[in-house]
């Protein structure tokens, strides 16, 4: 059997892996991915920029690999969720792609709820998931209202996986999970006409293209993308799905009875069922997953996004250094527990949160700053932020196992997993390999050419354990006082 690739293209970091058939990560690659935040409220990426990081990617993991990428059997793409790409009938973007953080969408929203007040929980009903701005369903309105001479010219309106898909193969398409959450039917796996025409979109829905299981092959690679990739023209490459199915179906997250914490550029929290759950109602996102299991999330918009703008504006003298994360929380731990009396709420965000309440106004800050707080006292304040912010979500899903899988960039901290530990009193385990994305991604791909046999025998193919923290019980007093705390500066804030 051939080595298997598995591409993760994040909001922030562009991600790839190379599999060999016992699902060994055999290398892996990244490379940065630019949004451009300039104007409040939007947030847009350059599709042809992510199209070049792709190749270079492709060119990276083959070097890490000691192969070419000509040896490559198969391959499987996920990528950040919704949002999307306007595109011409040769796939050419026609305007900057929008990526799912953008908030323009935010006043077209105000307005249908304006004229049916019950539009938000219907929607809740049947996507399970709270409306977020930057679905594909808001964002394809608000450009048809604000720029309908570019949507008129437009193809399809594509997420940014069924982009690269395209680019690769030629194939346009769509799958379940992101039509589901577009928002669409949660229990039907598909998208729906009544959230359609909720948002004046029944004109519009040819641009949405066909739905396709992410297991199934997509297409192949075109002569023309083997020239610029250096991939085997035939290659075959699995429809996909987005990036939080892959990473739950990539990290073991899939089978059910565990909690899966998630901390990347977002942070998010939840469980696997084998059918979807719509409680709590009116909160927190729903992800269909491939092989007919639902993923019940709370997410908090910015995870270890705070960190990175820690690093840049509280930290610039270590930005440079050979290890930065290692440095910063060197410098972070020299802050005792509860960071001397600061809190950090974790809402960096253009559009506000969902979870634990829905408030588009909530924005990140911080809380009970004295003259005696050091730099330290701030970063400490950040990791705990996020990690109290985290463990809030958990509780809110009603999860009363006792160990929590913890994956993404924040796993790879060795502050924040002893910190969740610390503060749930439960067992947090982390497990080899780097990228649950891709490899979540790889997994659909050889399910989709046979290798095999179904999405349940790919989930069983846990990523081996590397670490298990065990909860330090002295530590939590001192936790329970700084969570409380921060608690308090959250009420104060959100009201
Ligand atoms: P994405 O959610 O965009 O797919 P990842 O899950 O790969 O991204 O996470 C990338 C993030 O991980 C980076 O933005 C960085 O902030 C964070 N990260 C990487 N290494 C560390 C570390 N050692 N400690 C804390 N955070 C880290």
């Amino acid at each position: 059997m051939g080595l298997t690739l598995g591409l993760d293209v994040g909001s922030s970091v562009a991600k790839a892996a190379l599999y060999d058939s016992d699902m060994v990560e055999l290398a892996t690659a990244a490379r940065p991915v630019l949004q451009d935040r300039s104007r409040a409220g939007h947030v847009e990426y350059d599709a042809l920029a992510v199209q070049a990081s792709v190749v270079a990617l492709i060119a990276d993991v083959a070097v890490h690999a000691g192969v070419t990428p000509a040896a490559i059997g198969a391959i499987g793409i996920s990528a950040a969720m919704v949002g999307g790409v306007l595109v011409d009938s040769a796939n050419r973007p026609l305007r900057p792609a929008i990526n799912w953080e953008d908030a323009r969408a935010q006043s077209l929203i105000e307005g249908i709820v304006a004229q049916d007040p019950s539009a938000l929980s219907r929607i809740f009903r049947s996507s399970g998931c709270v409306l977020q701005q930057g679905c594909t369903l808001p964002v394809l309105a608000a450009l048809a209202a604000t720029e309908p001479e570019v949507v008129a010219r437009a193809h399809a309106f594509v997420s940014l996986k069924d982009h690269l898909r395209a680019w690769l193969t030629g194939d346009i398409g769509a799958d379940k999970t992101e039509a589901a959450v577009g928002p669409g039917s949660a229990e039907r796996r598909d998208r729906s006409p009544a959230m359609l025409e909720l948002f004046g979109l029944g004109p519009l829905a040819h641009l949405l293209p066909t739905v396709e299981e992410s297991e199934a092959v997509g297409g192949h690679v075109t002569p023309a993308a083997a020239a610029i990739t250096g991939l085997r023209a035939g290659t075959p490459v699995a429809v996909g799905a987005g990036d939080v199915p892959c990473s739950v179906l990539g990290a073991g997250g899939w089978n059910t009875g565990r909690a899966t914490m998630i901390l990347g550029t977002t942070a998010m929290v939840g469980q696997s069922f084998a059918q979807p759950v719509f409680e709590p109602q009116d909160l927190g996102l729903l992800f269909t997953l491939p092989g007919k299991r639902w993923f019940r999330a709370m997410v908090n918009v910015a995870g270890t996004m705070n960190l990175d703008w820690a690093l840049a504006t509280l930290a610039q003298d270590l930005a440079a250094s050979a290890d930065p994360f290692a440095r910063l929380e060197e410098r972070a731990a020299q802050s005792p527990i509860g960071a001397a009396g600061v809190s950090f709420l974790p809402y960096l965000s253009d559009s506000g949160i969902i979870a634990p309440v829905i408030d588009p106004e909530a924005r990140a800050g911080f809380a009970g700053l004295a003259p005696r707080h050091r730099s330290q006292d701030l970063l400490r304040a950040v990791y705990e932020g996020v990690a109290f912010s985290l463990v809030d979500l958990l509780d809110l899903t009603g999860f009363s196992g006792d160990r929590i899988r913890l994956v993404g960039g924040g796993a790879r901290s060795a502050l924040w997993p002893r910190m969740i530990a610390d503060i749930t009193g439960k067992a947090v385990d982390l497990f080899d390999g780097r990228e649950f994305g891709a490899r979540g991604a790889a997994l659909l791909a050889r399910v989709a050419v046979g290798e095999l046999p179904d999405i349940a025998s790919a989930a069983a193919l846990v990523p081996p354990l590397r670490a298990t923290v065990l909860p330090d019980r002295s530590c939590e007093a001192a936790y329970a006082l700084a969570r409380q705390t921060f608690r308090q500066h959250r009420q104060r804030m959100l009201g």
